[in-house]
């Protein structure tokens, strides 16, 4: 995070990569493979999620640790409260503390698998407010702290296709404020389309007094269902544009792709123009397209696209 804004203070561009954790063995070979090709291009940092519901508690811990100590990138882990008392809370922060990770996505998360609401679990946090003030009371300054922000406000709050109400909106966005008065020091933002709504979000926040850095979570389009799905859970608007250049091309999934990239890219130089220097890419543990738009951007060079992998010594995440 100091990197973060050491590099926005010099006018530096910088870019970060997010992943999951994989189902399977052979995924997780493969996504260290790409890890090791995406990292040679110089990110200022990557981060893995944490499952839905904890569902990837363990696999999300050694994850981290390998990105950290044999990836050798500065890693970030995601945290959710669902599922989680304080006690595993700690036990997931001591751990990555002493495997010197010193970045969290502190997050509230979304109800496990077949239940709608995000229900408090017994001796733990309901709101990711309420992790950013222990992790800051228990650890001190040793944390970067970030959180979620919605540009179009989190998706509980939108009842309508319209989107949030004024009021709606502007609850999100105070309550986004306590979770950065209460010790946060960046926000990354929740997928998006119209880049004026990013735009728009991020001088709403200056204007409540949000100073920290708002970094763009963006999602290149990879494939046309997927698009779909994750615009639909998100309530994601979709400019009329995007949805009239997708339509003719949905079935092909090389023309998807090309054009989730030619989007990307327009929608980043339109960001980078407004002096923002940051940029996070949602790789959904791919990597052409989020390289294509680094490309595009002139961010990274065309010549490192692969390199030999470092040696890493064997290791089973699976084991029981
Ligand atoms: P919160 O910040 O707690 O807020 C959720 C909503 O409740 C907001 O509308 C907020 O306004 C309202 N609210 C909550 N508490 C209060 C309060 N005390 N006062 C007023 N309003 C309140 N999910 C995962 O399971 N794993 C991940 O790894 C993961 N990574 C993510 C990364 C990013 C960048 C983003 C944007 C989302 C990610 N999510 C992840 C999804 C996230 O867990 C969900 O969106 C979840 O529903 C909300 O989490 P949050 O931290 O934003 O919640």
């Amino acid at each position: 995070i100091e990197k973060i804004q050491e590099a926005a203070a010099d006018g530096r561009t910088v870019f970060s990569f997010e992943y999951f954790p994989p189902k399977t063995e052979e995924g997780l070979d493969n996504l260290f493979e790409r890890m090791d090709r995406m990292v040679a291009h110089g990110p200022n940092f990557c981060d893995i999620t944490w499952g839905a519901g904890g569902s990837t508690a363990d696999l999300t811990l050694e994850i981290a640790n390998r990105m950290q100590n044999m990836v050798c990138v500065e890693t970030m882990m995601h945290l959710t409260c669902t599922n989680m008392p304080v006690e595993k809370i700690d036990d997931a922060l001591t751990t990555i503390k002493s495997n010197g990770i010193q970045n969290v996505l502190a997050l509230r998360g979304d109800p496990p698998h077949g239940q709608d609401k995000f229900v408090q679990v017994a001796g733990g946090f309901a709101c990711a407010l309420d992790l950013v003030h222990h992790i800051r009371a228990k650890y001190g300054d040793y944390f970067g702290i970030t959180v979620a922000g919605y540009p179009e406000a989190h998706p509980d709050a939108i009842q309508s296709t319209e989107g949030a109400t004024p009021e709606a909106y502007s609850n999100d966005l105070a309550y986004l404020k306590q979770k950065v008065d209460a010790g946060a020091d960046l926000i990354i933002t929740q997928l998006f389309y119209d880049t004026d709504i990013f735009l728009k979000f991020v001088n709403d926040c200056r204007q409540i007094g949000i100073t920290c850095p708002i970094v763009p979570g963006i999602m290149p389009i990879n494939n046309y269902k997927g698009f779909l799905r994750m615009t639909g859970f998100c309530k994601t608007k979709i400019p009329a544009e995007i949805t009239a250049a997708l339509e003719p091309i949905k079935d092909n999934e090389e023309a998807v792709k090309a054009y989730g990239i030619h989007l990307g890219t327009e929608m980043c130089k339109k960001i980078l123009a407004t002096g923002i220097k940051t940029l996070h890419l949602y790789t959904l543990n791919m990597e052409k397209s989020a390289l294509g738009i680094l490309m595009n951007l002139g961010l990274i060079e065309e010549s490192k696209i692969s390199r030999p992998l470092p040696w890493r010594p064997p290791t089973n995440v699976f084991r029981v």
